[in-house]
């Protein structure tokens, strides 16, 4: 009797259950692969060798006297301007001295603005991108240059980082060769296990051909240990000595740049500094202090917001012009300072300026110091600017193809459903994709744009990889696409119909991500020698997470999917009556 009526999808039923299985398969394999891709996107961003790197730094000695006979340089990482004011110390500091402001370096990150500090290149340049950066810099810096002329250096933190970051070929300045390049790329060091201050104090080298750049360096747990090590290198005889205080950022990322806590730390610190540089006699030795970044409100950095970017610039001491202000300094400008302080060439392959400005310098001296910056500059800018150009050229000579690719796929992908369609297979039901496949972009850039603070690479109060917390985001948005998956596929008529519009919403939810994430990879393929912008550093890796998440998302709709099919058909359910 009912034999007319028997429902539509009985014959395509091995196909409708084919198709499901494929579609499963490929977003498997769509999420292990753009998984993939977003986890190794920070370190994508890393350039072991610069362009930079691979010339001869440009060493010019411009003659000038030595204006002071130690340099303190105290980096408190984390210390944004505004609340660097209102502490006993520093505002002793500009009181004696100078009272001014740097500008950190894109993306704002400890590591790669150590870098710009104690090199003179910016992350753009120096290929250190993030605090991935796990091989060592080869780039010159103050610690090369001092060392070269037979000087000193030491430093003491509570955040082991720096020794490593910069280690050289045992008693030379030199960094380590390719083949050794090699040996740390296989079996980097393991610098982010770091983060958490080790029991012992010594930085030791790991590596017997590598050591530490540093003559003296002591790693002392916050806040004693710290005060206690930095003051006996004070005691001591270093010409220069770096002081980094890793205390600060942490009450920033746990508790926000306008937290209690964090004006608490940063007063801790200034007390700290203060203890260590008790004696340090001014009229012959010089203080410079100043922070590798700020902290948003709700803590984080990376970005170009300005309480991120803006960092106190404060000078005291010997060859220091008391009063003076510094003229658009940035952090790429403290290294050939310093280097004028200590009377050393400035470290040769920087990218920033002496800041003439602030010593006391004699007419001549400050000419022969801007002169040897101009010639410097002018050899590591052709160096960057070539660089820059011919990875662009790269870029936009293959960007055709690779967009055709991403056409041609989606074109290929189009037709197949079209062909599923026409078999009754796939079925793109309009109220369905309505529902579930806006839930997930919705809920997840929703969550990025507000539990993210916009869309920066600051967006993250807790340190760590921006595709970590993004993650988080896009397992919270599956949940919630696949509960309006299940809610909108409730009234399909039939059970066939029903797998044909799940089948569906896999095609669609894999489209739309795919897609865009292959455009992203059209526009900014790694390796990116051109950084991409504070947008595109969240956007490619979050569009990249999207695919992982929506694939995910659709092998758990069709898996359950699939199940109930198979459930009802082996109990024989009858198909419901059309109205
Ligand atoms: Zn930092």
């Amino acid at each position: 009797m009912r034999s007319w009526r028997r429902p539509p999808e009985t014959a395509p039923t091995r196909q409708v259950v084919a198709a499901a299985l494929t579609l499963l398969v490929l977003g498997a394999v769509g999420a292990v692969q753009a998984g993939l891709a977003g986890g190794s996107f920070m370190f994508d961003l890393e350039q072991i060798e610069p362009a930079l790197a691979r010339v001869p730094p440009s060493i010019q000695d411009p003659g000038t006297p030595r204006l002071a006979r130690r340099v303190f340089l105290v980096v408190i990482d984390g210390l944004r301007l505004d609340r660097s004011y209102e502490l006993a110390f520093l505002d002793e500091l500009r009181r004696r001295g100078v009272d001014s402001e740097a500008s950190s370096h894109y993306p704002t990150w400890s590591r790669p603005n150590y870098v710009s500090i104690l090199t003179g290149v910016p992350p753009r340049a120096s290929g250190v991108r993030t605090n991935h950066h796990s091989t060592p810099v080869q780039l010159d810096s103050l610690m090369d240059r001092a060392r070269a002329a037979g000087l000193h250096v030491a430093t003491a933190t509570d955040y082991d980082v720096l020794p490593r970051l910069f280690l050289r070929r045992r008693g030379t300045t030199a960094p380590p060769t390719p083949l050794e390049l090699d040996a740390e790329v296989d079996n980097p060091h393991d610098l982010d296990s770091l983060e958490q201050p080790a029991a012992q104090p010594g930085v030791r080298s790991p590596d017997a051909d590598l050591a530490s750049p540093f003559d003296d360096a002591r790693y002392a747990p916050w806040p004693g240990g710290f005060s206690e090590a930095g003051s006996a290198l004070a005691a001591g005889g270093a010409d220069l000595v770096v002081l980094l205080v890793g205390a600060v950022d942490a009450a920033g990322h746990a508790r926000g740049g306008d937290s209690p806590e964090y004006r608490e730390a940063a007063a801790v610190a200034d007390r700290a500094v203060a203890r260590v540089l008790a004696h340090v006699d001014l009229a012959q030795d010089a203080v410079i202090v100043t922070a590798d970044h700020g902290h948003t409100g709700r803590g984080g950095h990376g970005g170009v917001e300005p309480e991120v970017l803006a960092v106190p610039l404060i000078a005291a001491g010997a060859g220091i012009r008391p009063g003076a202000s510094a003229q658009d300094a940035q952090l790429i400008d403290l290294a050939p300072t310093v280097s004028a302080l200590l009377a050393l060439p400035a470290p040769g392959h920087g990218l920033g300026r002496t800041l003439v400005e602030l010593l006391a310098l004699d007419d001549a001296a400050r000419a022969h110091r801007i002169a040897a910056d101009q010639l410097r500059l002018a050899a590591t800018r052709a160096v960057v600017d070539a660089a820059e150009a011919s990875a662009a050229a790269d870029v936009l000579a293959h960007r055709a193809e690779r967009i055709a690719l991403v056409a041609g796929g989606a074109l290929l992908a189009g037709a197949l459903a079209l062909l599923l369609i026409r078999r009754r297979v796939l079925r793109l039901d309009r109220r369905v994709l309505l529902v579930s496949i806006p839930a997930f972009f919705v809920v997840y850039y929703g969550l990025l744009a507000t539990l993210g603070q916009r869309f920066s690479p600051s967006l993250l109060p807790a340190q760590g990889n921006l595709a970590g917390q993004m993650v988080r985001y896009g397992l919270i948005s599956m949940l919630f696409q696949l509960v309006a998956s299940l809610w909108a596929l409730r009234n399909q008529p039939t059970l066939g119909e029903r797998l044909a519009a799940a089948n569906g919403i896999a095609w669609t939810g894999l489209m739309s991500t795919m897609v865009v994430a292959g455009l992203f990879w059209a526009f900014f393929p790694p390796p990116y020698v051109d950084l991409p912008g504070p947008l595109w550093l969240v956007l490619i890796p979050a569009a990249l997470v999207a695919v992982a998440c929506a694939a995910i998302n659709v092998a758990l709709t069709l898996a359950l999917e699939v199940i109930i099919f198979a459930a009802r058909a082996w109990m024989r359910v009858p198909p419901p009556l059309d109205p």
